[in-house]
């Protein structure tokens, strides 16, 4: 007997001539994902990848742990990997169910076969039915409940056979790397980081950018968007966090601009910015955490402007969400107790009392025709702090 990770991908699947290159990049993502753990092997058969480490006390639970966030996983069991040969299923079986009534009490179970390998020579009720009894009669104090089990033993019969009772949830999308590189517009708030989640989740490789105003926002402010990218980083391998400082654009605007104008005008000025750096960076689309109606810049007129100030792909996922749904992401992926922290945002500190909520472009372009906007911009990216973060 073996111990191995059985784990399960899914849309993948429904790939045609090009499946195989997917396969391999989820295969290359699962081997980054688990590398500090310990050598293993990395198997592809009938639709399933299996991990089998090569050192006896291999840290299973983490790497399950490290798995369940991988993008394109389905689920992921911890297996015994045994001969298909009944006899020994048989036995091993009974070992299992054994220790799982020992170590959590378990009293009630069924059995659930599937069996891959036509060459065998019992069908998967049959195997159900007759290795349930063998269990029966080997392992005290236990009952049958096919509706409501404590557990299921479950029985893959392949080229080898593969038992397990736990099927644990991953986070299912694509492959990161399969869907290109898109540049994340990061605030310290809760749905930026949920909104680039989404798109890594479908394969989109993440960069972000935020923008600081200091000494008007904090270095703690700009710490926790540092920390909010070492989450997304968990899911993401390494994220590239562009720094751009926003003071200098911000008192200008303030200055020259009409005030209720100050946040339509910043939100066009940080979309041009994270073009620029996109279009040197690699990236095709810019992602932010806008959903409609939310404040006086997500109008959908507020938009419509924002949306103006650029020519590249912008999406926002959440853009149909309310905010206890974000929220619900949030939580799911682990954003959300650093995103409540108390900071300072830059778009709090220059924010007017009654922000237009109708605005129209030729106004708005009006008003920016009295800024330096090329200068303001090109100062801005020259300053820009980089840092790469990476998993931990
Ligand atoms: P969040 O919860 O992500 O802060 P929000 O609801 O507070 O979003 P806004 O402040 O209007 O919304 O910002 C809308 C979007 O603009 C954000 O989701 C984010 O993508 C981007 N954004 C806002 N502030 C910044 C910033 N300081 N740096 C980078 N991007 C920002
Ligand atoms: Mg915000």
């Amino acid at each position: 007997m073996k111990k191995v990770i059985l784990i399960r991908y899914g849309e993948i699947l429904l790939k045609g001539l090009n499946r195989s290159s997917f396969e391999n990049k989820l295969i290359s993502n699962i081997k980054r994902s688990v590398h500090k753990l310990g050598k293993v092997t990395v198997r592809k058969s009938q639709a399933r990848i299996y991990i089998e480490p090569e050192e006896e006390n291999y840290n299973f639970d983490e790497a399950i742990q490290l798995l369940s966030k991988v993008f394109g996983i389905v689920s992921v069991s911890p297996v015994w990997k045994i001969d298909t040969d009944y006899n020994t299923i048989k036995e091993y079986s009974v070992k299992m169910v054994r220790d799982l009534v020992e170590r959590k009490g378990y009293s009630t179970f069924k059995v659930e076969t599937k069996r891959g390998n036509k060459q065998f020579p019992m069908d998967s009720p049959e195997i159900s039915r007759d290795l349930g009894a063998h269990v029966l009669r080997n392992v005290p104090g236990l009952s049958v409940d096919v509706k409501n089990p404590h557990f299921i033993l479950y029985v893959e019969v392949r080229d080898f056979t593969y038992i397990y009772s736990e099927i644990i949830p991953a986070v299912c999308g694509m492959p990161l790397g399969t869907n290109g590189k898109a540049l994340l517009l990061l605030s310290g708030g809760i749905d930026s980081p949920a909104a680039g989640w989404m798109l890594a989740k479908r394969g989109v490789e993440i960069d972000a950018v935020h923008y600081y105003s200091y000494p008007y926002t904090s270095e703690r402010a700009k710490e926790k968007v540092i920390e909010l990218t070492k989450i997304l980083a968990s899911y993401c391998y390494s994220i590239n966090l562009h720094i751009v400082p926003f003071t200098d654009i911000q008192m200008e605007i303030y200055e020259k601009c009409p005030h209720e104008e100050l946040t339509i005008i910043m939100r066009r000025v940080m979309m041009q910015i994270a073009e620029k750096i996109a279009n040197k960076t690699g990236s095709m689309a810019l992602i932010t955490g806008e959903s409609v109606g939310q404040v006086a810049s997500q109008t959908i007129q507020s938009l419509a402007v924002t949306n103006a100030a650029v020519s590249m792909p912008v999406f926002r996922p959440l853009i149909g969400m309310d905010k206890n749904e974000v929220v619900d992401i949030a939580k799911k992926i682990g954003t959300f107790e650093t995103s409540i922290l108390p900071y300072e945002d830059c778009c709090t500190v220059f924010v007017a009392k009654h922000p237009v909520t109708k605005p129209k472009l030729e106004r708005i372009m009006l008003s920016e025709s009295k800024l330096d906007i090329a200068g303001l911009i090109e100062k801005a990216i020259e300053d820009t702090e980089v840092i790469t973060i990476t998993a931990e």
